[in-house]
């Protein structure tokens, strides 16, 4: 059986950081049979995060931010093609241009793409722009190059947060909408929200919360300003729609597969869900499009949109889909991200929105290096550091042991309070952005049935 699960034919679909990581690990776990990535995107496996920071700043180009390659994967590479459905009956996976790929096990890791605005006739005026792929990124770069009079950022999430302060960097005008009440709610809650807000107008961002845009005008096919539902108007010839993200399951919607608006649904061990919530044994999924229970958090399903996740969860499907049952391993990694915006360096482990109370046990708001830790029903879930990276590891094992909250103090810098405070996590109904995290239930209005069962 072990030796069967050495070979075969392995499709993985979404050839970007997950599927790559995956396709390497395979090979390292001594995978000799044919191996496939299909990836909509002409261009070879390139690295995200560098596109809303160094791209954006000029100091790297968009084509230069390709990811390193661990190792050969000798794999048949079909990109510039998208996977159209996966046939669960045949076991092949269906492609745009007609080509029907069959497989012994599949991965799935499509990840997400911008959500667009709402308005196609807005949408389409030149200089409006969202930011998801390096094309993306070379076009928005190309034009900040051009110095726009004002930039506007529709959405205060990490992404669009990012973009403003690159903006501010190069010196640049820049407004910021957001129907919340502060950026950054999204994923860290109201009282953080407050200090990125205090942050962003510190930086000279033009912050506009608790409004939405409403119409974005334009003249001859250009961009030339905005509109906001408190009557308000702004100039500007470039828009940034930073609205979060859509996961890209449409593809699998006569799949069979527990596949939908949230992510599709997964075992602890990669392995996907069918639409009747019953495991499968030869669907796997990874990264930003995975669903998936973890016991830290109630084994709520979780849905990130992490770089690191991408790549755990990519490690643990591709030893999974090679190694039979007793030598399995579940992905139970800490969720953890980063990011930098307006000279601070801001990550994260646990999940913030998990979370009624926030305190921060070191440093303070006024100093802008901080470690501000949460806490649910008493047990640490989540801390996040300003600028004092080096404490989150002790915090990760006061989350991964469930330690009481909050804190005990570590003798090193006080706080200025240690009075904990509601997080004041928003419900993600009142933002413009999509969070980066989403613990997500089923979705009770959304019924799945197989159409075509059986052809
Ligand atoms: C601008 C930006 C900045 C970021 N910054 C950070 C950061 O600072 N820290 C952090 O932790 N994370 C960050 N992230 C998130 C991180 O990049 C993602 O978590 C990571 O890219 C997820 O990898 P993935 O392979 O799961 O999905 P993706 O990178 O989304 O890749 C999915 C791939 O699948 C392809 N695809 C989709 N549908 C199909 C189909 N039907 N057929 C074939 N191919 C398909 C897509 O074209 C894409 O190439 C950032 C993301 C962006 C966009």
């Amino acid at each position: 059986m072990s030796d069967d699960l050495k070979s075969g034919r392995i499709v993985i679909v979404g050839a970007s950081l997950a599927g790559l990581r995956a396709a390497e690990t395979l090979r390292d776990e001594g995978f000799v049979g044919q191996l496939t990535m299909v990836g909509e995107e002409r261009l070879p496996p390139y690295d995200r995060p560098p596109l809303s920071k160094q791209v954006l700043l000029g100091r790297v180009r968009a084509e230069e931010t390709r990811l390193p390659r661990r190792r050969e994967v000798d794999a048949q590479w079909k990109l510039g093609v998208r996977a159209t459905g996966v046939d669960p009956i045949d076991q092949c996976v269906v492609l745009a241009n007609g080509e029907e790929l069959p497989f012994d096990r599949l991965l799935i890791a499509t990840g997400t793409r911008a959500r667009p605005w709402p308005k196609a006739e807005e949408a389409a005026l030149e200089g409006v722009f969202t930011l998801r792929t390096a094309e993306d990124a070379a076009a928005l770069a190309e034009r900040l190059d051009a110095g726009p009079r004002r930039v506007l950022v529709i959405g205060a999430g990490f992404t669009g947060s990012e973009i403003a302060s690159a903006c501010r960097e190069r010196g640049l005008a820049v407004t910021v909408a957001e129907r919340g009440p502060a950026p950054l709610i999204g994923a860290l809650g109201g009282a953080f929200g407050a200090f990125a807000a205090k942050l962003q107008l510190a930086h000279g961002v033009d912050l506009r919360c608790g409004v939405t845009v409403t119409a974005l005008n334009g003249r001859d096919g250009r961009l030339t300003g905005a509109e906001f539902s408190d009557g308000s108007r702004i100039e500007a010839d470039i828009a940034v729609v930073a609205l979060g993200a859509v996961r890209n399951t449409e593809w699998l919607a006569d799949s069979g597969l527990a596949a939908g608006p949230r992510g599709l649904a997964c075992d602890a061990g990669c392995r996907a869900f069918n639409m009747y919530g019953i495991v499968t044994d030869n669907v796997f999924v990874a990264g930003d499009v995975a669903r998936f229970p973890h016991p830290l958090f109630e084994y709520q399903l979780l849905s990130l949109e992490h770089w690191g996740n991408a790549v755990a969860q990519a490690e643990v499907a591709a030893h999974n889909m090679v190694n039979p049952g007793p030598q399995r391993r579940p992905h139970l990694s800490v969720p953890a991200f980063w990011s930098s915006q307006f000279g601070l360096n801001i990550k994260s482990v646990g999940v913030p929105t998990f979370s009624d109370h926030v305190v921060i046990a070191q440093g303070s708001v006024e100093e802008r290096r901080l470690v501000a830790v949460y806490g649910y029903r008493g047990r640490i879930t989540a801390a996040v550091s300003v600028n004092r990276a080096k404490w989150l590891e002790h915090y990760q094992r006061l989350i991964e042991t469930a330690a009481p909250f909050p804190p005990e103090w570590d003798g090193v810098e006080p706080p200025v309070s240690r009075t904990p405070v509601p997080s004041d996590v928003p419900d993600p109904k009142v933002l413009s952005h999509g969070p980066t995290v989403a613990l997500t239930g089923h979705l009770p209005d959304r019924r799945l049935t197989l159409k075509h069962w059986g052809g």
